[in-house]
């Protein structure tokens, strides 16, 4: 399959644009397009055929559902049982980056689903994926644009790399904002449960729904008795080809111990990646150290995440160690993905 490629130019109208996009999911295809957190994979989510399409390109397991992209909340009603803690979100953080479980009505296909009885929904802000949707006149399915297992593509090159042949188009609009996946919640009684955290915070949603209850598997190793609401956590996820070990440790010196554990490494294999923030990556004697930025700006360390773990396929490592900065508000979106490209293997220091 030839893959289209064309770039958006939010500075001028988005509707001749698009078009040509939305026709290619009104005929059961498959585009990838812009988000504020990752560039999503996108199909008709009303159409068993088209969303069976999307788990094919990207080797996804059947059992992994999708979450649907509406542009506007009042269309939530049209898919899923919506309730007061779905609309209290609503107006405090969407359009952006939150995705809300909620029970679904029948016109959501169980290919889209994977067979549950609840549907993942999601009101993208970035200018291109929410015209894109109102174009359509249906809900979108989209999962991260990657193949399953690689870290989530944040530009068009990325996602190219991945799915250049399988899929009908690539809309390139430059990078993503936020750079980590939607926090994912489930309304419960006396607040939410947090599946998956993102660039909306836990701090940020106990301000608004009250009580946050923290999916163990955030920061654990999923076992059988500790299985997550959300399937997709269970699967090993946006790993680089070398093989990664977290640093985790607390305390003034921590960066000291890290970067002194680290440089013993690199002394006895000098083909070593090390993935730090800009304090610790001073204290680094590496030739491939990527750092995230900062250690005061969290944001930037999620934005720069997963290009930064793409980086490391590019290079001639074949072991890297990350140093973990903490797991406060953003930082365990970006602790969360990092455990998972180590496979969970993590060393406190
Ligand atoms: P991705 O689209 O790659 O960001 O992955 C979507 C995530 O949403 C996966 O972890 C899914 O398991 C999760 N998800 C989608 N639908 C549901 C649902 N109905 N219940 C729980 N988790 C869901
Ligand atoms: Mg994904």
């Amino acid at each position: 399959m030839k893959t289209e490629f064309i770039k958006a130019d939010i500075s001028k109208p988005l509707d001749d644009q698009l078009t040509p996009a939305a026709e290619i999911l009104k005929r059961g295809g498959l585009v990838a397009f812009p988000t504020e957190t990752v560039y999503g994979l996108g199909a008709c989510a009303l159409d068993s055929d088209a969303a069976k399409k999307i788990y094919a390109a990207k080797g996804r397991p059947s059992d992994n559902p999708l979450i649907i992209h509406i542009s506007r909340p009042e269309d939530a009603e049209k898919y899923c049982f919506t309730n007061e803690t779905f609309y209290k979100l609503s107006s405090a953080f969407m359009p952006g980056p939150i995705t809300v479980i909620m029970p679904k009505k029948p016109i959501i296909p169980d290919a889209v689903t994977g067979g549950l009885d609840t549907v993942a929904v999601r009101i993208p802000s970035d200018k291109v994926a929410n015209k894109l949707i109102e174009l359509c006149g249906f809900p979108i399915a989209a999962p991260s644009a990657n193949i399953s297992g690689k870290p989530s593509p944040t530009d068009a090159d990325a996602v190219m790399r991945d799915m250049n042949g399988r899929i009908d188009m690539v809309i390139d609009g430059g990078e993503c904002n936020i750079g980590v996946e939607s926090t994912i919640v489930k309304p419960i009684s006396d607040g939410v449960k947090l599946l998956r955290p993102g660039g909306i915070t836990v701090g940020m949603l106990e301000a608004v729904v009250g009580k946050v209850e923290i999916d163990p598997v955030i920061t654990e190793k999923p076992t059988d008795d500790r299985k997550p609401e959300a399937p997709g956590m269970k699967y090993r996820h946006y790993a680089p080809i070398a093989k990664m070990t977290l640093i985790c440790g607390d305390g003034k010196d921590f960066f000291e111990r890290a970067a002194e554990f680290i440089n013993k490494k690199i002394s006895e294999n000098e083909n070593t990646g090390v993935l730090c923030s800009d304090e610790a990556a001073a204290k680094i004697k590496g030739k491939y150290v990527v750092s995230l930025g900062a250690g005061n700006d969290p944001a930037m360390h999620a934005h720069r995440l997963f290009k930064a773990l793409r980086n490391f396929d590019d290079m001639p490592v074949d072991r890297i160690y990350a140093i973990s900065d903490g797991k406060d508000e953003v930082e365990l979106a970006v602790y969360n993905r990092m455990i998972k490209a180590a496979g969970y293997d993590i060393i406190s220091i």
